[in-house]
């Protein structure tokens, strides 16, 4: 297994934020949790019908979160891929929506087609061939035939690449596959959904600086335990990194640990999933907690805002 498992961003409003990826993107939320370090704040998770890895992106919604700064050390763009003849359909729609969006343009020979969500969140959609024959998972309004498949990639903005890229290739195995102009794409082997990492070197831009729209940390798939423990030998005895120790986020299991560049990167296990605690027909109807917030239930959704007359 390898490839990206999911992306955890910080968002402000969560009904705005809720609003935009179910509605306007059609992405099916598979997961009303809190986050397990402040829950008195929701983490929301939205993917494909089933939650697969490569589909997912998370989000810690904080009302009143200052927006951030996007600069060096960060995630610069998250991308979704589409159907190649899909991307004149959102256009249409990021018009309809009002959505803030770019011209389309080439990168490695793709269609790429960027815009930002209401947190100023730096977003593309790629045109990918054979992306129409994977199943895509309809809300109701955006048809299944034009539905985000998943992760296209993600791209870094660093200081400097090499670094980094020796974490991406020996650890995750990742193949650097192209070059154009000051970015290096890397790609997960294999026909791995959600694969693609580019590292836009920017040596002496402005560092970054976290708030609402920026990426927290981006999650890379380990199949299991085993196959994250070997990952994290890695990390110490090749690139003098180590990672946390292993945490139980209940539908995965993740270590994390500072990259090079300055990107939070975490391994998180494909077991178990987000059907573990909920059936996939109902994925993201109810409030889930872990086991030892459940005695906190009451409390907990008393000060957390009610998504459901967003819905509508
Ligand atoms: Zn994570």
């Amino acid at each position: 297994m390898s490839g990206l498992h999911h992306v955890t961003a910080i968002a402000g409003d969560p009904i705005r934020n809720f609003a935009f990826y179910t509605r306007d993107l059609g992405l099916r939320f598979v997961k009303k949790t809190v986050n397990f370090d402040d829950p008195g704040t929701y983490h929301f998770y939205y993917g494909d019908e089933t939650g697969r890895p490569g589909t997912i992106l998370t989000f810690f919604p904080w009302a009143g979160a200052p927006a951030g700064r996007r600069g060096v050390g960060e995630t610069h763009q998250t991308a979704f891929r589409v159907p190649q003849r899909s991307l004149g359909y959102w256009t249409q729609r990021f018009i309809e929506k009002g959505i803030a969006y770019e011209a389309l343009e080439k990168r490695f020979g793709e269609s790429v087609l960027p815009f930002t969500d209401p947190d100023g969140m730096a977003l593309a959609l790629v045109g990918v061939p054979g992306a129409e024959n994977e199943p895509g998972w309809s809300n109701g309004e955006v048809p299944a035939e034009h539905a985000i498949r998943g992760f296209h990639g993600v791209t870094l903005l660093l200081d400097s690449a090499a670094k980094t890229a020796g974490v991406l290739t020996d650890v995750f195995g990742f193949e650097e596959t192209a070059r154009e102009g000051s970015v290096i794409r890397f790609k997960a082997p294999g026909d791995a959904e959600g694969s693609v990492v580019d590292i836009y070197e920017a040596k002496g831009f402005l560092r970054g600086h976290q708030g609402g729209g920026s990426v927290h940390h981006i999650a890379f798939r380990a199949a299991d335990d085993a196959e994250q423990g070997k990952m994290a030998q890695r990390l110490v005895s090749n690139h003098g990194l180590h990672p946390t120790e292993q945490r139980d986020r209940n539908y995965f299991r993740s270590i994390y640990f500072r990259e090079p560049g300055g990107v939070l990167f975490e391994i998180a296990t494909d077991i178990p999933g987000f059907a573990v605690d909920e059936p996939v027909a109902t994925l993201g109807r109810d409030l889930k907690l872990p086991g030892f917030l459940e005695q906190h239930r009451k409390q907990i959704e008393d000060v957390l805002p009610s998504l459901e007359e967003s819905v509508s």
